[in-house]
Order: structure tokens, then C-alpha cells, then sequence
């Protein structure tokens, strides 16, 4: 009888448990006179999606849709389990920031199968004829920002140096971390050829400096490695970071072996997304630039490309050559990222609304 009891339980306390991972705190509401819109995001752990689908949330909401607004925490099968649950429950239309792009293309099959038209939002989704629309940020040119930051502030093109470089990038399964790597490349690469810029790792390759999944921690990790295998005698001058998260964990392993004092400044350090923490970091000193992407922007384009779809119209776009999926080129509207560092943080985030003096305290 006893044992009865506790398998009963530990069936009871699973149930709850998966009710739970499944998403249950995040959001769904609005009217849904004008539709029902399902918001698949990648995860929590970053600002900068919670803020994209806070605001999509608000924007079509405006506008009398019904949302069902999911977070895999990074997850795959999360995702996709969301998109299936998503369509289950009758959306008409989907916006998805994916995981992996190259995960969806069976559960966007099957979202075509109901006439379900899909948003890729922000990333890439690949290999499938069933994504209508992207609505992303110039993500070449995010790296161009990166690179070019790099440049100047080394004075590169006065032709200083040699300066010692490291290069890290983001995930590969996320097509934004290819163009971001390429972009900033695009400026950096002259520089190491003629021997101005020196990465004393010789981990020169995408596939060498990229963040499975963006994780902060990992890149950390691996930054003490490069630091006790090549930087024992030397400093390193300059780390190419696609995203404050990553840069944050850089950090942090620079100034564990003794970086951030006169003698041993920390170097020049990129990044994205002005996250919260970044921008304190900015102006504390330590992070040196972020890149700057206005998510309320992002999520206004991408409400407007769901609006037209189910409305049977056409969407503003104004890239339709960048982004081949594999499948077909994705329509596009590509807004511009913004540098920012400790010179004009003041003018374009909080004159700009993003955050406040308040939050950066
Ligand atoms: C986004 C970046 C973000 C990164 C990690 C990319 O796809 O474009 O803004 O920093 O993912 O979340």
C-alpha cells in the first residue's frame, strides 16, 4: 500500500514538474478579435528576448490579437514541443526566434499543413519554403561595428601596432553568428594579414571561436585558456566578443589573472545587445562598446509582417537578396544597429528610452 502511495506521488509530483518546464509561467492574452499569434523565443537567460516579446506581446495586443508567448530556455526540443503545442491550439500565425535554424523544418511542415504562415524573427530559420518573412537587424554590419571599433580605438589605420588580438564568435547554430564573425572580419582580417593584429592563440577560424549556444560561462572558460597558454608573458591588447553575455564572461577571466589595474588595463572588449549589465559595465570601465539594437523597432516590423500576412497583404521589405535559407530567399526588412561605448551610451539608450539613469545605478 505504502509503495502504491509513492509511485502515485512521484506520478503526481512529475506531472507537476513538466507542467511546470512547460512553460506555464509564460504569457498568453489579449483579445484575439483580430487573431490568435503565437511568440516562440529562444530563452530567458538574455534581456534582450524578454524585451522583444514583452514588446510584440504589447504590439498585438494594440492591435486585438490573442498571444501565446513561449521561452524554451534554450532548448531545441523545447521549441519545437512549443510550436507543436502552439499549433494545436489554433494560431494563425506564427513568430519564431529559433533556437537552431536548422532545427524547424518538420514542425514548420506541419504549421503549413494548418496554413499557419511563419515570421522567422530576428535569426534566420532554414531549410523550408514556410517562412514568409524575416524581420531582423543588418547583421553583417553588427561585426562591421564590432571590427571597426576594434580599429580605431587601436588606431590601426594610422598604422600602430602590432597588437595582440583574440576572437571569439557566437553560436553556430544561429546564422546571425556567421554574419557577425564575417562582418567584423571584413575589417580585421588585412590587419592580422600584414601582421598589425597578432592572435597569439592561432585560433583564427570561425569554428575556433564559436560560443555553442552563446554561453557566457563557456566563453569564460575558454578564455583561461587561451590566457594561460599564450598570454603568460604578453598582454592581450583586444578581444573580439559578438555579445555582452560572452563579453561578460570575458571579463571576468581577464580580471582573474590580474587585468583591470594601470600596469595591466583590461583590453578593448565588444559586444551586443546593450544589455543591462554591459552598459553598467561600460561605464564602470571594464566592457569597452556594445552594439545597439532597438528591440522595440524589431518587434514593431515583426507585428506589422504578421499583420500583413493574415491580412492577405504585402509587408515592407527592403532586403530580398542576403538571406537563402537554403530553401529560398527570405524577404527581409534588416534595420540598423547602433555602436555604442561610454561616449554617446547616455544619448542613445537612456535619451533613447531603452534604459533608464535609474536602472544603470
Ligand atoms: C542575436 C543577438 C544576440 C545573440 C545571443 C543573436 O541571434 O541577433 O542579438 O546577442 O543571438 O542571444
Amino acid at each position: 500500500m505504502k509503495k502504491v502511495l509513492s509511485i502515485f506521488l512521484g506520478l503526481i509530483l512529475m506531472f507537476v514538474l513538466t507542467a511546470c518546464s512547460g512553460g506555464e509561467e509564460d504569457s498568453s492574452g489579449g483579445s484575439g478579435e483580430a487573431g490568435f499569434v503565437g511568440i516562440a523565443m529562444p530563452t530567458k537567460s538574455s534581456e534582450r528576448w524578454v524585451l522583444d516579446g514583452d514588446n510584440m506581446v504589447k504590439e498585438f495586443e494594440a492591435l486585438g490579437y490573442k498571444t501565446d508567448l513561449q521561452y524554451a530556455e534554450d532548448v531545441v526540443e523545447n521549441q519545437i514541443a512549443q510550436i507543436e503545442n502552439m499549433i494545436t491550439k489554433g494560431v494563425d500565425v506564427l513568430v519564431v526566434a529559433s533556437i537552431d535554424g536548422e532545427a524547424l523544418t518538420d514542425v514548420l511542415d506541419k504549421a503549413n499543413n494548418q496554413e499557419i504562415k511563419v515570421i522567422a524573427y530576428d535569426r534566420l530559420i532554414k531549410n523550408t519554403d514556410h517562412v514568409t518573412y524575416y524581420a531582423t537587424f543588418d547583421n553583417f554590419q553588427v561585426g562591421v561595428l564590432q571590427g571597426s571599433y576594434i580599429e580605431e580605438k587601436l588606431g590601426l589605420k594610422d598604422g600602430k601596432g602590432p597588437f595582440n588580438i583574440e576572437l571569439f564568435a557566437g553560436s553556430p547554430d544561429d546564422n546571425n553568428a556567421y554574419f557577425f564573425f564575417d562582418g567584423a572580419m571584413s575589417i580585421l582580417q588585412p590587419y592580422i594579414d600584414s601582421g598589425k593584429l597578432v592572435i597569439k592563440s592561432g585560433q583564427t577560424s570561425f569554428d575556433q571561436a564559436a560560443t555553442l549556444r552563446w554561453d557566457g560561462a563557456a566563453a569564460q572558460a575558454r578564455m583561461d585558456n587561451l590566457l594561460s597558454a599564450s598570454y603568460t608573458s604578453d598582454n592581450v591588447d583586444a578581444v573580439l566578443s559578438p555579445y555582452d553575455g560572452i563579453s561578460i564572461g570575458i571579463i571576468s577571466s581577464l580580471k582573474g589573472v590580474g587585468y583591470g589595474s594601470a600596469d595591466k588595463p583590461l583590453p578593448i572588449i565588444t559586444g551586443q545587445d546593450a544589455e543591462l549589465a554591459s552598459i553598467k559595465s561600460i561605464i564602470a570601465g571594464e566592457q569597452t562598446q556594445t552594439v545597439f539594437k532597438d528591440t522595440r523597432e524589431l518587434a514593431k516590423k515583426a507585428v506589422e509582417m504578421a499583420d500583413a500576412v493574415l491580412k492577405d497583404e504585402e509587408a515592407e521589405v527592403n532586403d530580398e537578396k542576403t538571406y537563402d535559407n537554403g530553401v529560398k530567399v527570405v524577404p527581409s526588412y534588416l534595420l540598423e544597429p547602433v555602436s555604442v561605448d561610454i561616449e554617446n551610451y547616455k544619448e542613445v539608450i537612456v535619451d533613447g528610452g531603452y534604459w533608464t539613469e535609474d536602472d544603470l545605478k
